[in-house]
């Protein structure tokens, strides 16, 4: 049978463009991708990009106060919200026209419209046209989720944060995550009064526990008004703003509320149930180690498949893809070791296994060290980096990194490479140090903070 495609890839975001782009340019293939809204998808236009401008543009007060304190007679003055919008949207708009034109250039057919799955080797374009191809690719992402029981109660989601007309002076974080945290220091880098409220007992659930205290303690350090074991009873609404009771009796008044309390797979009305492929309770669609669905033509990458909701992962996974199906070379993406950075003030890299983790699985030593950094040290700054390294007992192996320091995003890619070649705590002692920096503390512990028999 002749198809109109090689591959229709529905999703114009980190996976799909990665996918469609290395068919085409790469491996000559035939392909089409539809895009329902901007090309770029949640990291250029409502996720990674915006957000990393706001994180910068959230550290200039304290550079500011910082610079006071060295000598400088430095004033930072008020920060215009709608010049820098404007600004950001430029940006997105220039990135969102290279992803297209990187599409583009290797021949790919756009559609801007919204697609659904018609049959195994069928789409359906939002006016109806019924296009086939031998593959198609479901890279749909992920959509914030806000609880059913504060739907229209006029709060933000992450989509609507980059939309804001005017900055509040006051906000109301909701969440715990990788989201509610990193919004929670970008509100209260930027001047905005921020109060976070999780249900649990610490942020950051998942990652290594001493990090997601110490990064906590920073940031109430820093202002954060964070309040753990606390949800939100009820809201509501006047001229003044939001009125909101916590679970724990508290009352507040904020001029804004973000829910950051997830996101959940972008696969409602994509026709996928009708074909008899069955999705998992979040709407997550399942996939093999090659992104192959239970129907062999249709194939998923990214967070609709909610394996690790990461630009990088997505991008790799769609790559994996396009060499597998079309440059003859079965290609998996190995899940196991993900760097990650999230950034908050003090910024978090961590790689590999948290102590919790690695000692629940064996034996192993810890060697961990926080101290005052020598930049705010000198200016009497009470702030704290934590370094951390993991290592197994038998094999002598780094089994994960953990950094909280400002640019430790930058730090753990490089630790990244060490840990992915299996590099052993023997490796990072011969390592020589550069000095003066933070970083060099990874290849001064000597001594094992503690051991866990595992
Ligand atoms: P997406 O990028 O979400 O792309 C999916 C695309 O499909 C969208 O453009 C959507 O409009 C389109 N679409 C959906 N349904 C249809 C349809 N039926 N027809 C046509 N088009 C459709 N990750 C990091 O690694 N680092 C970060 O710092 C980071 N920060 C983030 C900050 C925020 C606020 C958020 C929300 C996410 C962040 N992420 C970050 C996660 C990252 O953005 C995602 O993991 C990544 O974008 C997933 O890529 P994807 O291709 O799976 O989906
Ligand atoms: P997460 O899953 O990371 O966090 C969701 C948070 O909301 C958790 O703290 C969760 O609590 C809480 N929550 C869930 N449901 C409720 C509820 N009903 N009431 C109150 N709290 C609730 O999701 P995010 O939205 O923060 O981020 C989505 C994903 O996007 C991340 O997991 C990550 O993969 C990606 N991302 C990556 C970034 C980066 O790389 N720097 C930055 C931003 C996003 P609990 O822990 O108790 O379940």
């Amino acid at each position: 049978m002749a198809f109109d495609f090689d591959l229709f890839v529905i999703g114009g975001g980190s996976g799909g463009v990665r996918a469609a782009r290395i068919a085409a340019s790469q491996y000559g293939a035939r392909v089409a991708l539809a895009e329902e809204s901007r090309m770029g998808g949640t990291c250029v236009i409502r996720g990674c990009v915006p957000k990393k401008l706001m994180v910068f543009a959230s550290s200039f007060p304290a550079a500011v106060a910082e610079a006071q304190e060295y000598g400088w007679d430095a004033q930072i003055g008020a920060f215009d919200w709608p010049a820098f919008r404007a600004r950001l949207d430029q940006e997105l708009t220039r990135l969102e026209g290279a992803y297209r034109g990187g599409l583009e250039r290797a021949g790919v057919t756009i559609h801007d419209c919204r697609a659904s799955v018609a049959g195994p080797h069928e789409v359906r374009l939002a006016d109806g046209r019924i296009v086939s191809a031998k593959h198609i690719l479901i890279a749909t992402g992920g959509w914030p989720v806000v609880p059913e029981k504060w739907q229209g109660h006029g709060a933000m989601t992450s989509n609507e944060v980059f939309e804001m007309e005017q900055l509040p002076g006051s906000i109301l974080i909701v969440g715990g995550g990788y989201i509610a945290t990193e919004f929670a220091c970008i509100f209260n880098g930027l001047g905005v009064k921020t109060t976070q409220f999780y249900r649990g007992a610490q942020i950051l659930r998942g990652f290594d526990d001493e990090a997601r205290g110490h990064i906590a303690d920073q940031m109430c350090e820093n202002g954060v008004d964070l309040h753990l074991g606390t949800d939100v009873l009820d809201i509501t609404r006047d001229d003044s703003g939001y009125h909101v009771t916590s679970t724990t009796g508290r009352n507040g008044r904020y001029d804004a509320i973000l829910f950051a309390t997830g996101r959940r797979p972008n696969s409602a009305g994509l026709g996928l149930e009708a074909l008899g492929l069955t999705l998992k309770p979040n709407g997550a669609i399942p996939v093999d180690d090659y992104s192959q669905t239970a129907i062999p033509s249709i194939f998923a990458v990214g967070d609709v498949t909610d394996r690790a909701n990461l630009t990088p992962v997505a991008i790799r996974e769609g790559h994996a893809f396009a060499d597998t199906i079309f440059g003859g070379k079965a290609t998996t993406f190995d899940h196991s070791l993900i760097p990650t950075a999230v950034f908050t003030q003090p910024e978090f890299g961590t790689v590999g296994q948290s102590e919790e983790e690695a000692r629940a699985a064996g034996p192993v030593h810890v060697y961990a060290t926080a101290f005052r950094p020598m930049r705010t040290a000198f200016i009497g700054h009470p702030e704290r980096v934590l370094m951390k390294l993991i290592v197994c007992a038998r094999s002598n192996k780094v089994l994960g990194c953990h950094i909280v320091a400002d640019q430790a995003g930058e730090m753990i890619q490089l630790a990244a490479v060490a840990i992915a070649m299996g590099a052993t705590k023997a490796d990072f002692d011969r390592t020589l140090a550069v000095h003066p920096t933070m970083a060099e503390e990874l290849v001064t512990m000597r001594t094992a903070t503690r051991s866990h028999d595992g």
